[in-house]
């Protein structure tokens, strides 16, 4: 485990100059060590960042000068077996993980709470973030919730800020769980496990055991909430040593569940009942799930729950309606990066056969077979774009797309091409990094390139 005492006087490394190396290594510095960011790929543009004072910054490689650190702090995106933490291994340098070194700088007596899973996690840990905040301002308490993680600031960006007492509520990815050995919370929750990053976890069965480790070092009092119909929770949780609650909205589950759907509110075994938020798909009725076993199992109020869920809005990039022109409704769903995203954005149009569905960008290593059925059922036409276009095509196997290339292609053949009541979404099932910064990018170029066009009819029809 990271303990500070231990390394004091020590130089740490940071490996990867991202976002969270950056944190890591301010907070590092905060608490006096020496600190040496190393990246291995090169930056044109190094003084743009916003860089922790007095750290010690080397890109374009690594040199000699990590190996002279005490130990290493990795960041969540590089690759466990890359020859540069093979070479850590040899020497036997301790390797840490952002999160669990930014927990170690927090004070013992609060309360963390973890949310993981292939989808529904940024949604779920803001619907809880909510309900924990609204919580403590309906007791009148001083406890402060700090919500970070994957879905904003990185752990460490929130470690000096938080007080004895104060909640944590971190949204928990692979890649972060794959790193740690201790991490501990108090609350964790797995919303289901299906394909994903499985080119950077080097399969499913490895992929499975990383988001097991969210619950791994959890002892008897504390609480674990999983999806009761989904077959890898099913199987990790028999190694659950605290209390596990399961949810699910399926008719068939694997586990006795603590709550069901009745098709308007959720009804909890414990007697409660909550009506979920307005929030297009069942997937957002599960999400709601998850977030209210959580919050009720620490002690929140139904009433609590209930007036978060009132007024909780859809988030930007999820299934977002942001544009309706002539008929047409137009949906970003950016952060749709796996295929299962894709099939649930599909699903959640239920009776529509009218989509035009944006698909492509970087490939993660799943087959995109998987999605025919979905596509045949929901969608008018399909328009890829990016690196993934040749790899779609093949494994579609003679289902006609258009091939566009790029998003701004895409867009145009769509808007052209619609009619009244087709719905235009993209929901990409890829990641965005072969052609944009990230997937907010992405879905904000999206909605640029669709209101311009709307624009620009406007205008030409006013001349
Ligand atoms: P994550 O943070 O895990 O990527 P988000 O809450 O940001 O998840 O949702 C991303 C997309 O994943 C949504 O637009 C939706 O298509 C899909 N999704 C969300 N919740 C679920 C769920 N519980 N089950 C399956 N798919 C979901």
């Amino acid at each position: 485990m990271f303990k500070k005492e231990k390394f004091t006087g020590q130089k740490a490394c940071v490996l990867g100059l991202g976002k969270s190396g950056r944190a890591a290594a301010a907070l590092l510095r905060a608490n006096g060590f020496e600190v040496l960011i190393s990246e291995e790929a090169a930056y044109d543009n190094i003084s743009a960042l916003t860089l922790p004072q007095g750290v010690e910054v080397e890109v374009g490689g690594h040199t000699e000068k990590v190996f002279s650190c005490g130990f290493w702090i990795k960041s969540p995106g590089i690759f466990p077996y890359s020859p540069i933490l093979e070479e850590a291994r040899k020497r036997k340098i301790p390797v840490f993980s952002e999160l669990e070194v930014a927990l170690s700088f927090m004070p013992k007596n609060i309360r963390v709470f973890a949310v993981t899973g292939t989808n529904g996690k940024t949604t779920t840990t803001a619907l809880l973030g909510e309900i924990l905040k609204e919580d403590a301002l309906t007791r009148g308490i001083g406890r402060k919730v700090h919500v970070c993680g994957n879905i904003g600031s990185p752990v460490s960006a929130c470690a000096l800020d938080v007080k004895r007492g104060d909640d944590v509520v971190i949204e928990v990815s692979s890649y972060q769980l794959e790193d740690s050995t201790y991490f501990r919370p108090n609350y964790a929750c797995i919303l289901n496990v299906t394909p994903d990053h499985l080119d950077h976890h080097g399969g499913m069965k490895n992929y499975i055991k990383a988001k097991g480790k969210v619950f791994k070092n959890q002892r008897e009092n504390d609480v674990l909430v999983v999806n009761g119909a989904d077959v890898s929770c099913a199987e990790l949780v028999e190694k659950a040593k605290g209390e596990v609650l399961a949810f699910s909205t399926h008719p068939k589950h694997l586990l006795k569940t603590d709550v069901f759907f009745d098709g308007d509110e959720l009804i909890f075994s414990e007697g409660h009942q909550i009506r979920p938020p307005q929030l297009k798909g069942i997937h957002n009725v599960e999400n709601a799930m998850a977030a209210a076993l959580m919050a009720l199992s620490a002690g929140v109020a139904a009433d609590t729950v209930q007036k978060v869920f009132n007024r909780f809005q859809a988030m930007e990039h999820r299934i977002e309606h942001f544009a309706y022109h002539r008929g047409v409704i137009y949906v970003n769903d950016s952060k749709a990066t796996n295929l299962d995203s894709t099939v649930t954005a599909l699903k959640s149009f239920e009776k529509c056969h009218n989509l035009w569905l944006i698909l492509g960008g970087r490939d993660k290593g799943a087959s995109y077979e998987v999605l025919l059925p979905y596509l045949k059922e929901y969608c008018k036409r399909v328009l890829t774009i990016g690196e993934a276009m040749d790899k779609i095509e093949r494994e579609l196997k003679g289902y006609s797309v258009t091939r566009c290339g790029t998003l701004e292609r895409a867009v145009e053949t769509a808007m052209r091409g619609a009619a009244k009541g087709d719905i235009v979404i993209l929901s990409p099932a890829c990641s965005s990094f072969d052609q944009f910064k990230d997937f907010e990018e992405r879905g904000r170029v999206f909605k640029r390139l669709v209101d311009a066009h709307i624009f620009k009819e406007r205008t030409d029809k006013k001349k």
